[in-house]
């Protein structure tokens, strides 16, 4: 979504911090999977940002769903989701939940370990289970590998557990890193994926789904490479390596499909001058919105303000001194009630945030609504001023 100066104009009157959510951008992101990655079937993690208005513009679009947590099953059930349109790639999965995935008729779950097996076939009986790899990671900025995955052996042995547990062995996953910017971590992942798929064929275990995980970076301050590139260098490995026919090829973004359509909109609340530190202190901070930035994310800012830059240093509202969003931000001179706009922020930022010190999570804006509402007032404040 890019920060227009209607947006701006029509943000004026909203109190801060608030993330504005745009429906066009999300589908235009969602459309953007299907055409680039056609054939793949594309289930949307709910985790990067699980509000009502993401997940039911993802569900009239016919988008399937990662859920982890019985919150996110229920969120999504609500909105008439059906279960062949669900599916749970956390490989360490709470008992109530997975209850509850059952008896909502869902029946693929992920696993990586012995003891997440014993758990479904105990709990879920019978379901699609597939394995999560432990895959390279170093392309990422927020990696993921250290808490989950098989290695290539343990998935085989897992399979093959899997089948004597009574499960049916379903597929692979791996998860590349979050904002993966080197578009060739899906291939080699791929790779891997291929010696276990051939291994385990040869002892009579047919997997059927292959899921390219998530992922797929947004583009803030650097260069990242565009979806386009990412999918042709992903899909020419698949077509080389596995079989055309029955092979369901899924994708489970979560940053790449609301990251842009969300813009978050905060204040400043202070100023300090620490040395020769400059301090701008905002109504957003880490604990409220900007989660990701404690591992150096940095989000583009704009501002309302012209002139020379300062070198400041960014902090949030609480009194923590982990609530340091940035430094070295250069950024014109700003004073107390100056906006403070975060492009890109649809993701990771409401999902993150805690009311921590009190300082609650942005209220969330439709773009329509507010556009809408700005329709709305705006004849009676002519009539008002017309009356006078
Ligand atoms: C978080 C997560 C995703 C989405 O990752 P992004 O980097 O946001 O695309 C997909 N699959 C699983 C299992 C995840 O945990």
């Amino acid at each position: 979504m890019r920060l227009s100066r209607r947006l701006v104009e029509m943000s004026r009157a909203l109190a801060t911090p608030v993330l504005l959510l745009d429906r066009a951008t999300l589908r235009r992101a969602y459309a953007a999977f299907r055409a680039t990655l056609p054939g793949v079937d594309c289930y949307y993690a709910v985790k990067a940002n699980p509000h009502p208005a993401v997940l039911s513009t993802f569900a009239a679009l016919g988008a399937g769903f990662e859920v982890s947590s019985a919150v996110e099953l229920r969120a999504v059930r609500a909105l008439g989701v059906g279960p062949e349109r669900i599916m749970s790639s956390n490989p360490v999965k709470t008992i109530p939940f997975l209850q509850e995935a059952v008896a909502a008729g869902v029946d693929r779950f992920a696993a990586d370990s012995r003891a997440e097996l014993i758990k479904l076939a105990h709990h879920a009986p019978g379901s699609r289970v597939y394995i999560r790899l432990t895959v390279d990671n170093s392309g990422s900025e927020w990696p993921l590998s250290k808490k989950y995955g098989a290695s290539a052996a343990d998935a085989v042995q897992l399979l093959r557990e899997a089948r004597a547990f009574g499960l049916r062995p379903y597929g692979l996953t791996f998860h590349v890193g979050s904002q993966c910017l080197d578009k060739a971590s899906w291939a080699g992942a791929l790779r891997l994926c291929h010696e276990i798929w051939g291994e385990l064929a040869a002892s009579g275990i047919e997997l059927q789904m292959l899921s390219l995980g998530g992922g797929f970076p947004v583009r803030h301050t650097r260069p990242v490479p565009s979806l386009e590139e990412i999918a042709h260098e992903t899909l020419q490995v698949v077509r080389s390596l596995f079989p055309a026919e029955r092979l369901e090829l899924t994708v489970e973004p979560g940053r790449a499909l609301v990251g842009e359509a969300g813009l978050l909109v905060t204040s400043v609340i202070g100023q300090a001058l620490r040395g020769n530190e400059r301090w701008l202190y905002l109504d957003a901070g880490v604990f409220n919105a900007l989660m990701e930035t404690i591992e150096g994310f940095r989000y583009e800012l704009r501002t309302e303000r012209q002139g020379p830059l300062r070198r400041y240093t960014l902090a949030g509202p609480s009194c923590d001194s982990v609530d340091t969003i940035a430094t070295d931000v250069q950024l014109p001179e700003l004073s107390i009630g100056d906006r403070v706009y975060f492009l890109h922020a649809g993701a990771y930022t409401l999902s993150y945030a805690s009311g921590f010190n009190g300082f609650e999570p942005p209220q969330v804006v439709i773009c329509d609504d507010l556009a809408r509402r700005e329709r709305h007032e705006a004849p009676q404040a002519t009539a008002a001023l017309a009356g006078s």
